[in-house]
């Protein structure tokens, strides 16, 4: 099992995933929010039932997944909406979460959360907060070039998540992804020894 939580954030585009994968690579287990967001509203997902009772069947595609882009077009247009679908899920995937971070067998677990800064509600179960940052610049030719979405959307999304200023204030470690994804190498090789360590010191302390 185990107790040493490195929770893992950053902006749109900032790197998270990239970042992720790479403690993944080291030995790390990782528990990431989006994808269980994912998997509980999958065909067979745990939030179906709840989602299509609040919203109808028309929340659901043809397959019985959410349908994303209906539930995003209706919570945009109505916050009491988009209110009833956090109430749905957020728990699922907090309980979800943190089943699989008590779960985990490696030294540190990664609890990847997009927005642990701005929510909260996830800080208290990390030991640490690694932020994955790089320019606003960087983070905009990111999104546009995997989204196809234009620069006012993108940066619509940017100022609906806390600023780069609050992030960094919020960080333990920052992991800088301005240059290639060889850069990153050294500073997550540096990480994954800071948390070894840390990890260990925290078993003998509760020993
Ligand atoms: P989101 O918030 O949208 O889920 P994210 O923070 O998880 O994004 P990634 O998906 O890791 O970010 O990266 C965004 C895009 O930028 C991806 O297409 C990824 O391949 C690319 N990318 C990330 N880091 C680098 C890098 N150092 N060099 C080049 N491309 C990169």
């Amino acid at each position: 099992m185990s107790d040493f939580v490195v929770g893992l954030t950053g902006g749109i585009g900032s790197g998270k995933t990239t970042v992720a994968d790479l403690f993944v690579a080291q030995g790390a287990t990782l528990v990431d929010t989006d994808a269980i967001a994912h998997e509980l509203t999958r065909p067979d997902g745990a939030a179906m039932p709840a989602l299509l009772a609040a919203f109808g069947p028309s929340v659901a595609d043809v397959h019985g997944a959410l349908d994303r882009g209906s539930m995003r077009r209706r919570v945009f247009a109505d916050p009491a909406a988009r209110a009833q679908l956090e109430a749905i899920l957020h728990p699922l995937i907090r309980q979800l979460s943190l089943e699989r971070v008590r779960g985990a067998g490696s030294p540190y677990v990664i609890l990847a959360v997009p927005l642990l800064v701005e929510s909260g509600s996830y800080r208290e179960r990390c030991d640490r907060v690694v932020v994955v940052d790089c320019p606003e610049s960087i983070q905009i030719a990111r999104v546009m070039a995997r989204s196809g979405l234009a620069e006012p959307e993108v940066r619509a999304i940017m100022a609906a998540q806390a600023s780069r200023q609050v992030r960094l204030a919020a960080a333990d470690d920052v992991v800088l992804n301005e240059g290639s994804r060889d850069a990153l190498l050294p500073q997550l090789r540096k990480l994954h020894q800071k948390y070894l360590r840390l990890s260990s010191e925290k078993a003998k302390a509760n020993c």
